[in-house]
Formats: C-alpha cells, sequence, structure tokens
C-alpha cells in the first residue's frame, strides 16, 4: 500500500486520510453515508488519494472543496464529482491565481520523501469542470448524514466550513487549525477570517476536523480563536501587514 498517506478512523463511518510526511501535513476527509461519500478536500496530489479512498468505500464519490488552494485540490483530477462554493468556481474551471512557480515552492520547498512514481516536472496543477455549485447554508444529504455549507471568507474568498449537526462535526479547511492561520496575501481578509471564526464559534462543536496539523485539538480552540481576532481588532492590527501575531495554540498571519 502506498505509505504516503496515514488513514484512520474518526468514527466507524469518517475517515482522515492524512500526508503527515509533507510539512504542510494536509487532511483529507471521507465521510460514508448510505448513499454516497464526501470526500473533504483532496491534498497535496502527490500519491494515489483515489486507490485509497476506493479501498475504504464503494459508494460514489462527491469531492467537496473547503477552499481551492493547491494543496486542498491535488487529486480533484482523479474525481469526476466535484463541489465548490460559487465564488471559488472560476479559478477551478478558467484560471489559477498563482503561478505554478510558487505551488513548488510550497511542495519541494522542505525536504520531504515524496512516494516512488512521483515526478515534481510532472505535476499539475487542477483545472477542470465542476458539477456541484455551493452557495451557503446548502445541506448536502449523504443518505442518513447531513453536511450544512457554511461560507467562511477571509482566508479565501470563497472559503467554507462543513458543520455535521447530529455529530456535532465541523470540518473546517484553512480557517481553524493548530499552527498559523494566514491572512497575510492579497486574496485574504483579517475582517472577514474574523467574522467567520466568530459565525463558527456560535456552533455547539464536539469535534474540529482541520484542513491542516494535529487532530488532536480542543473545540474551544475556535473560541480562543475568535477571541484572539476579536483582541486583534481591539488594537487596531485586525490588518494586513501587521505582523505574525502569537497565542498559546496557533499564530495568526496578517
Ligand atoms: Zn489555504
Ligand atoms: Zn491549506
Amino acid at each position: 500500500m502506498n505509505s504516503w498517506f496515514t488513514v484512520e478512523s474518526i468514527d466507524d463511518a469518517t475517515f482522515v486520510i492524512s500526508e503527515y510526511q509533507h510539512w504542510e501535513q494536509p487532511h483529507a476527509y471521507l465521510v460514508l453515508g448510505e448513499k454516497k461519500a464526501a470526500l473533504i478536500d483532496t491534498g497535496l496530489g502527490v500519491g494515489d488519494l483515489s486507490k485509497i479512498v476506493h479501498s475504504l468505500t464503494k459508494l460514489p464519490i462527491l469531492v467537496i472543496t473547503t477552499h481551492v488552494h493547491w494543496d486542498h485540490i491535488g487529486s480533484h483530477g482523479k474525481f469526476k464529482e466535484i463541489a465548490v462554493h460559487e465564488i471559488e468556481k472560476p479559478f477551478l474551471e478558467d484560471w489559477f491565481p498563482i503561478p505554478k512557480e510558487m505551488v513548488m515552492m510550497g511542495l519541494c520547498g522542505q525536504p520531504c520523501e515524496f512516494p516512488e512514481g512521483f515526478d515534481p516536472d510532472q505535476y499539475q496543477v487542477f483545472h477542470g469542470p465542476i458539477t456541484q455549485v455551493l452557495h451557503d447554508g446548502d445541506g448536502i444529504n449523504l443518505g442518513g448524514r447531513m453536511l450544512r455549507v457554511i461560507h467562511t471568507p477571509g482566508h479565501s474568498p470563497g472559503h467554507i466550513c462543513l458543520y455535521e449537526a447530529s455529530k456535532r462535526y465541523i470540518y473546517t479547511g484553512d480557517l481553524i487549525y493548530q499552527g498559523k492561520l494566514d491572512a497575510f496575501y492579497f486574496s485574504t481578509s483579517p475582517q472577514d477570517f474574523a467574522a467567520s471564526a466568530s459565525r463558527i464559534a456560535a456552533l455547539p462543536v464536539t469535534k474540529i476536523l482541520p484542513g491542516h496539523n494535529s487532530l488532536n485539538i480542543k473545540p474551544s480552540l475556535i473560541q480562543e480563536i475568535d477571541r484572539a481576532f476579536q483582541e486583534l481588532a481591539a488594537k487596531k492590527q485586525l490588518v494586513h501587514g501587521s505582523g505574525i501575531h502569537s497565542f498559546q495554540d496557533f499564530q495568526i498571519h496578517l
């Protein structure tokens, strides 16, 4: 089997597929319903993610994109059904906003052992048709499981979180994780990021399923990040260029 990926169970119908050998430690989530499965993000596009996914389920797969950064859409091309928020649809279908050289710096900039057969020179950022456009409040019914789309801009304009009310799970993409939260480059908005953190801080959550880094995080991280943004706003530091602000379990780069 391909050791590039680590597969762990969150519960008997929810899996996390992680790429821990890469410095970004991205996570994709496989959420099994009775009729179909959601694959939330597809990682770096380095190993054969589809092989792992098809070994875990025979259900039809809907890929749901938290946002269109290259490290979340790497294996989109291996799947037929792809959903993305309406604002970011053009980035997948028409043009990708950052040059391939920048992607390669992120992908190969720090040493790691890529899996056998991976050739960085052949690497392509995904570009292709979308089959489902998502809006705030949409419900994605997998059969017995419902994922609710929450538009959470800030890290990127069409970033979404997915909330599963029956289990009180929230899949947070790059809005909430332990480590350095990024809202410093041109397509980010510190104010939107703060508003999005505030919005999801109001939801009852027992498990945060983040886009990167440790999975062992407490649900109160959302409230801590919300408070941190409010502190920065009070100090008039909620603006691009104010630097990297450090808190207990995370930093905020503005
Ligand atoms: Zn991102
Ligand atoms: Zn990311």
